[in-house]
């Protein structure tokens, strides 16, 4: 398929599907798409200073600190072109404010903004039957697909555990977080970009949100 899009920003709460669309469309129309959360987890993996640091914040549900986010998306911007699908960044006004910066100075603006919003009963839901394949990262809801912790992931054969940060008490602070720190940066993007601003009902099916954001992708205006 063909992108009118090439810089695009997915925002929505835990579980609204980001990462899932993202890859989606990443492959639909090979747009690079890069998650600060996946970069922070693979950093913490290969045990990296910064991965470690970003774990004890991360592990408690709380964001880690902006310069830490910032450091990462820049480190993977210098080595990348001008094309990507961000799933997780920016996620405070402060960072929506150093990307609009960097961008504007490479006359690179952002050309779709993506709202996917979801309940807090369904983000509550998601979350606790939610299982993480240690090794490629691809997320499956246990109880729809009949999963526990421990099977082998049906992508890769890596192993399904529950992530740190996908338990009850971790949950509630991060959606305090989201609340807090990440709603503004939809409502800066709203009113700042109206015209490339969207909505989208996240607690629809994977496949028709999936044919909404291919549109929108497509699109050649707005
Ligand atoms: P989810 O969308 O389910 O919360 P992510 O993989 O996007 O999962 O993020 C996991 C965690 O990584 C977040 O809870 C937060 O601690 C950290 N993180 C990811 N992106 C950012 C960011 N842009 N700024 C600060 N912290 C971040």
């Amino acid at each position: 398929m063909k992108a009118s899009k090439q810089r695009i920003l997915l925002l929505g709460p835990p579980a609204s599907g980001k990462g899932t669309q993202a890859d989606h469309l990443s492959r639909a129309f090979g747009i690079p798409h890069v998650s600060t959360g996946a970069l922070l987890r693979s950093e913490c993996a290969r045990g990296t200073p910064l991965g470690l640091e970003a774990d004890s914040w991360t592990s408690r549900g709380l964001l880690v600190p902006d310069e830490l986010a910032v450091r990462v998306i820049t480190a993977w911007m210098a080595g990348n072109g001008p094309r990507f699908l961000f799933d997780g960044f920016p996620r405070t006004t402060v960072q929506a404010e150093h990307l609009d910066k960097a961008l504007d100075a490479a006359n690179t603006p952002i050309e779709l903004v993506i709202f996917l919003d979801l309940s807090e009963s369904e983000i509550h839901r998601r979350i606790l039957d939610r299982l993480t394949c240690a090794a490629c990262g691809t997320t499956f809801g246990g109880s729809l697909h009949g999963m526990k912790i421990g099977d082998a992931c049906p992508s890769c054969g890596g192993d399904l555990i529950r992530r740190n940060d996908d338990t009850e008490e971790a949950l509630s602070e991060r959606l305090r977080v989201y609340r807090e720190s990440t709603l503004p940066v939809v409502t800066y993007y709203r009113k700042k970009n109206p015209s490339i601003f969207h909505r989208v009902d996240a607690g629809e099916g994977s496949d028709e949100i999936f044919q909404k954001l291919s549109a929108l992708v497509s699109a050649d205006k707005g």
